[in-house]
């Protein structure tokens, strides 16, 4: 039962605490603005750029976004999806991501790999021994800021949840990458540089569990796809282990995430004179090294296919 009227409950939270579709509903956003707020994620005169896939997650963040610039007309968003030419996955949510957008009258951008890179991730998993997700993420990223870019944005909208920032938090201690720790938290970067676009990550104190119980009771997706690879990456293992501890002791990942949120100001601190940005000597985009990890890799590619 709910905790506030009596009537049948949707979710257990973590905390203990049972709601109904309306109260849940109202929790969800009412958390989800106090993080834009508190954060100042969203600004007079923005002009967003909201990525989506088309899954759960972003069609939740393009929705609520999407209700906040209806009310504020100085704020403008577009949608950008990237297309990684994955079978039987990405063609699906591309429709959900369609549908979701048309029904809002939000632009939709698409880009794909196979017209930036000449190859789909299928093929270039195919022609060469690569983990799927490692370089897949390499060519997100960088075709997520090339394009806000040309889009004009001010910033960057993604649906990076409680339970992703808790694995990229624990993965980061692993590998012991405190500079990259650095980087994450609600708005990400540690120093203003016009060549990045900030990314802002509204469903940040959201748990995965939240936004599929939201994006369900709203009723966004269609059907519901995982990526084959999902499952051959070191963020598979940290996101099982993850469940586990979470199911024997409830709020672990509220708990990673909010002690890592107080410390990030003195992380912020510590790298912002360390951390430097170039241009990549061949595409001009941002990078650490003379070469972005994208050109090295294409170049690498080009000897392997
Ligand atoms: S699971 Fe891996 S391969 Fe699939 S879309 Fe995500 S990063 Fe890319
Ligand atoms: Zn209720
Ligand atoms: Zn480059």
């Amino acid at each position: 039962m709910c905790k506030n009227c009596e009537i049948n409950s949707v979710i257990i939270l973590s905390s203990g605490k049972k709601l109904c579709k309306t109260c849940f509903n109202r929790y969800f956003e009412k958390k989800v603005f106090k993080t834009i707020r508190k954060y100042r994620l969203i600004e007079e005169h923005d002009n967003l750029v909201v990525a989506v896939s088309g899954g759960k997650d972003s069609l939740t963040l393009l929705y609520l976004i999407n209700m906040i610039v209806s009310k504020r007309r100085e704020v403008k968003l577009q949608a950008v999806l990237i297309d990684e030419g994955i079978k039987g996955y990405r063609s699906k949510t591309i429709k959900d991501a369609e549908v979701f957008c048309n029904k809002y009258s939000i632009k939709l951008n698409i880009f794909s790999y196979k017209a930036e890179f000449g190859h789909t991730l299928d093929e270039l998993i195919k022609k060469s021994k690569i983990n799927p997700c490692a370089v897949c993420g390499v060519l997100r990223r960088y075709m997520l800021n090339k394009y806000s870019k040309k889009l004009k944005a001010t910033k960057l909208a993604t649906g990076h949840n409680l339970d992703d920032e808790a694995q990229s938090i624990l993965m980061n201690q692993m590998k012991h990458n405190l500079e990259i720790s650095a980087r994450l938290g609600p708005i990400t970067g540690v120093i203003k540089d016009k060549r990045f676009i900030p990314r802002i990550k509204p469903l940040y104190f959201m748990t995965e569990k939240e936004v599929m119980i939201y994006s369900h009771l709203k009723g966004f997706t269609s059907v519901f796809v995982e990526c084959p690879n999902s499952y051959e990456s070191f963020r598979s293992d940290i996101r099982d282990s993850l469940n586990q501890l979470e199911a024997k002791y409830p709020g672990t990942k509220n708990g990673i995430v909010k002690t890592f949120v107080e410390s990030l100001p003195y992380l912020k601190q510590e790298f912002k004179f360390k951390s430097k940005i170039q241009s990549c000597s061949v595409c001009s985009e941002p990078c650490s090294n003379e070469k972005c990890k994208v050109c090295n890799f294409i170049e690498e590619l080009k000897i392997k296919l």
